[in-house]
Order: structure tokens, then C-alpha cells, then sequence
């Protein structure tokens, strides 16, 4: 029988997540409890480019949307 650990449920895998793009394990700032996540000092994605339910980009995905959606202006 399998064991699987519950990986959500370890403290430190809080704020635990994983690339929507690429797969790359990142940490939330926001769900591991910080005053303020890493992303809130790079530019807010225009809102017709999030999904609802859409879990987070790593460092390098969200950087690299923003200067697409940059040039793209
Ligand atoms: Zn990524």
C-alpha cells in the first residue's frame, strides 16, 4: 500500500508551490504568511491574463509574462 506523505499539510512545505508554467517549485509569500510575497514588487499581471483559480508563476515564469505582455504593448 502506498504511503504518501500529505506534503500541503508540512509546516515547511507552507507557502509551497509549484509552477503553473514550468513546474518549478517556488514559495508563496503570501500563503506561507509573509507581510508581503516576493511578487508584490514586480508589476501586477493585467487581469484578463489570470484565470480564475490560477495558481501562481515562479519568479522567472512571472517575469518573463510581464516583459511579454510589455513588448506586446
Ligand atoms: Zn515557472
Amino acid at each position: 500500500m502506498m504511503n504518501v506523505p500529505p506534503e500541503s499539510n508540512a509546516p515547511e512545505a507552507r507557502g509551497a508551490q509549484v509552477c503553473a508554467r514550468c513546474g518549478a517549485p517556488f514559495r508563496c509569500g503570501k500563503l506561507a504568511g509573509d507581510a508581503v510575497c516576493w511578487c508584490a514588487g514586480l508589476p501586477a499581471l493585467p487581469v484578463d491574463r489570470l484565470r480564475p483559480g490560477m495558481s501562481c508563476l515562479c519568479p522567472a515564469c512571472l517575469a518573463a509574462e510581464i516583459e511579454r505582455i510589455a513588448r506586446s504593448d
